[in-house]
């Protein structure tokens, strides 16, 4: 018998599969493409939520824990997907400028903001009331990191490529069975597919869809990531993703003419350069209602084998490895978990015909 069955090979399920190596967990992987929000991510790490100049949730914490973790796996991997980057915030008035010195005077600002502005440099930059630059931050290759997770995986056999069938699970009171596999546990971390899944779909997440624009703009040799109406993510070589855009209705990972559209007029707000728009994706945020990641345990006791571990919302690089290795604790160390993550706080919602 395995330890786990882990379903998803987004964000989630890798941070998952990855502390389980770590732990010497044995455990196979099955994922389709259903779903690709970590694929389509800029992959990008900040602790600060720019628009507001707030922190974001235990982002101190989760970078304590997300750095290590990712080199590690580097390492384990032979390969390199954690890339420095320098993100800047566009200050757009005086007030901006004094509300960034205000934040960073705050206790566990300082840490993650410079204490001194930048002035803009790039002729093709608009920014007249100079820069706030972000400390510990950068990007994660989130494609490349995939592949070559996978492809680890497909070597040693412990990855499988198809839909999960809901309906071929055997849930008895210490294993699961799923076809021939049989394990102790199953984690599942279907992103936005969540909503498919006959045992967590009662819990709210919403799903938010998110567009990027790749452009191809050889003349800006821009190589920070700048805020301003949107994100400018310099990925090299002339290349930047643009983005992103937040939509509640529209639940597929079609691209829009809108969103294009959208970033086009954002973008030439605060840059003046020519630009070709070579690529655009699209895919859902697995968001929740209160903002707060989704994991724990099923809160029936008949469903005790079933874990959870979703609802990174536009985090995931940061959140994964910390709620993966919190989420691991508690099934080893029956540790609980933070109540702000713990999917107990939804039990309520749990329908109560299923209960009996
Ligand atoms: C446009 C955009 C930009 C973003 N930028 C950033 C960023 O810069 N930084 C950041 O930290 N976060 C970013 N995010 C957020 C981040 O992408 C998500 O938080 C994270 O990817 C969620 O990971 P996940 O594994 O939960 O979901 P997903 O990445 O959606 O993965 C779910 C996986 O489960 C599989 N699956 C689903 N159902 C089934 C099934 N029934 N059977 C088998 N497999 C199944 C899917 O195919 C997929 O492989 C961005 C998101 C978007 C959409």
């Amino acid at each position: 018998m395995i330890d786990y069955v882990i379903v998803g090979s987004g964000l989630a399920g890798i941070c998952f599969a990855e502390t389980a190596t770590q732990n010497e967990k044995r455990f196979v992987m099955i994922s389709d493409h259903s779903q690709n929000a970590s694929l389509v991510a800029a992959g990008m790490y900040n602790p600060l939520v720019l628009k507001r100049f707030t922190m974001a949730w235990q982002a101190g914490k989760q970078l304590d824990l997300a750095m290590p973790f990712y080199q590690r796996m580097q390492e384990r991997l032979s390969v390199q997907f954690n890339h420095k980057l320098r993100v800047a915030r566009i200050l757009s008035s005086v007030e901006e400028q004094n509300n960034w010195f205000v934040t960073l005077d705050k206790p566990a600002f300082g840490r993650f903001m410079s204490s001194q502005l930048l002035s803009n440099n790039n002729t093709f930059v608009k920014a007249p009331h100079q820069l706030g630059e972000v400390k510990e931050t950068g990007r994660i290759d989130t494609v490349k990191m995939r592949d070559s997770f996978v492809k680890d995986l497909i070597e040693k056999q412990q990855f499988i490529s198809e839909s999960f069938d809901y309906n071929a699970l055997e849930i008895k009171a210490d294993h699961i069975v799923y076809k021939e596999i049989k394990a102790k546990n199953i984690i599942f971390a279907e992103g936005y597919g969540l909503k498919q899944n006959p045992w967590f779909n009662y819990l709210p997440l919403v799903g938010t869809k998110g567009e990027y624009l790749s452009i191809y703009a050889p003349e800006l040799k821009e190589e920070k990531a700048l805020k301003s109406a949107c994100f400018l993510i310099p990925l090299g070589g002339g290349y930047y993703k643009v983005g992103a855009t937040y939509k509640w209705q529209d639940k597929t990972s079609k691209t829009t003419l809108e969103a294009r559209e959208e970033l086009i007029k954002k973008l030439k707000k605060f840059i003046t350069v020519d630009f070709e728009v070579v690529d655009q994706v699209a895919g859902i945020r697995p968001t929740v209602t209160d903002r707060r990641p989704l994991v724990g345990r099923h809160p029936d006791s008949k469903l005790k084998r079933l874990f959870l571990l979703n609802g990174f919302g536009s985090r995931g690089v940061l959140i994964g490895p910390y709620a993966a290795q919190a989420l691991i604790t508690l099934i080893e160390e029956e540790e609980p978990l933070d109540v702000e993550m713990d999917i107990s706080r939804f039990s309520a919602h749990w329908p109560s015909d299923q209960k009996k």
